[in-house]
């Protein structure tokens, strides 16, 4: 029995199929659909390392979605690529409101999530496409929503609540969410169960390190603050975004610059952060600068890496400094050498420091790096299949 599992962005929705075996869930075919709205679209499929391209343009995520589905309904695809026993849909659903564990969607959850679409106007409009061709596609299959938000509904009000009226909050909801929760757990819970540790005892400390970047504190299993905020915008310096910075400067530019909020809001979104600063949103590109002597990039790198390691001193003291680990996860934090040793440089009082030796090798799965250090990969795509077999029942 297999579970499809579906990540739907505004351009593009990543895919992937798992079948449940005997000693776990085995990858069976993935792909990504990508550059929607663009003139002309691929769409990529792999299967047993075998990579396919196609190209098409695909003007919207509905069409999108339409398009994937189609692999998974079209006997000649069905055959080929060994995917005709789909039990159960995942979802990535980016903001998840109140949701404080994944659902299984019903009229009812469909209406919740399409009448708050306001609160996560960038993020859930796709999943919500995502989830309409679903239904259309497979009828009668269960679909389950896994939300980026709800591993962090443990946050106690000290951390969720913002220092602006309460009124706020009773009527619009405003307060911390936090995102990425799916890796926050996924990430969190992998490295209990590797160690053989008891998760309800465990802490620890997460930085996803990718595109989006945000950190958690976790005492006893259980997310009691996170770095992103009402927005993925709230937090460290990513690749495009800003994260915290004074809101007052929001004024101030419009003013200045005769630019709406909108416009300002978008410019931190989507291009600030590394992308401004260092001149690229990608980590490969930063340190291929810094090696020519870029100031620009090698500055982007050091605010970067400072942010994060600030963050780690200020977990360090809510978790009183009681942390069992430290865990790297996201394409920079699995892969990047240079930004680990940057981050734990002079972080041997709270026992983070790191081998240096140990850190540049490159090692599949989890790999620690220190006495309390840890790579571990993340899987968000996997946490929703497991997420999803537990609440469709499928097997
Ligand atoms: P997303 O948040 O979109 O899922 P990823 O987790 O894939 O993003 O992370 C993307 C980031 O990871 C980019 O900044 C990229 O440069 C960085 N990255 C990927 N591979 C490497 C590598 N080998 N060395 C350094 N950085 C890397």
């Amino acid at each position: 029995m297999q579970i499809l599992v579906v990540n739907g962005g505004s351009s593009s929705i990543k895919f992937k199929v798992f079948d449940r075996g005997g000693s776990g869930h085995e990858e069976v075919m993935g792909g990504l659909l990508e550059k929607i709205g663009l003139s002309m679209s691929t769409l990529n499929v792999e299967k047993n390392g075998k990579k396919e391209v196609f190209e098409f343009p695909v003007k919207t995520v509905e069409e999108g979605f339409a398009t994937v589905f189609k692999l998974f309904t079209e006997e000649d695809n069905k055959k080929k690529y060994g995917i005709d026993k789909v039990v159960a849909i995942g979802h990535r659903v980016v903001h998840g409101l109140n949701y404080s564990d994944s659902v299984l969607i019903d009229d009812q959850v469909y209406k919740v999530l399409e009448d708050n679409l306001d609160i996560a106007p960038l993020h859930n409009p796709a999943a919500l496409a995502g989830i309409k061709k679903a239904k259309e596609n497979f009828q009668g299959l269960p679909n389950v929503a896994v939300f980026d938000t709800s591993f962090h509904q443990t946050m106690p009000k000290t951390a969720y609540l913002y220092p602006i009226s309460l009124d706020y909050f009773k009527k619009y909801k405003i307060r911390r969410y936090g995102f990425h929760g799916i890796s926050h757990q996924y990430i969190s819970y992998s490295l209990v169960e590797y160690l053989s540790e008891d998760i309800n005892s465990f802490n620890a400390i997460t930085c996803h390190l990718g595109n989006g970047c945000s950190m958690a504190a976790i005492k006893n299993g259980q997310s009691i603050d996170t770095t992103m905020g009402f927005t993925p915008l709230e937090g460290l310096m990513m690749g495009t975004r800003s994260g915290s910075i004074d809101p007052a400067i929001i004024s101030y530019l419009c003013q200045k610059e005769g630019k709406t909020v909108e416009d300002v809001t978008t410019e931190l979104n989507k291009k600030s952060g590394l992308l401004t600063i260092g001149g690229s949103n990608d980590m490969r590109d930063i340190e291929a600068k810094i090696s020519k002597d870029d100031s620009n990039a090698r500055l982007a790198f050091d605010m970067f890496t400072s942010r994060i390691k600030k963050q780690i001193g200020a977990y360090v003291a809510l978790l009183d400094g009681d942390v069992d680990a430290l865990i790297f996860s996201g394409g920079i934090g699995e892969n990047d050498v240079k930004s680990r040793a940057r981050i734990c440089e002079g972080l041997d009082f709270c026992g983070f420091e790191i081998n240096l030796d140990e850190n540049a090798e490159r090692k599949k799965g989890i790999h620690k790096i220190g006495p309390k250090v840890y790579i571990v990969p993340t899987n968000e795509e996997l946490q929703i299949c497991k997420e999803t077999i537990r609440l469709s029942n499928v097997y």
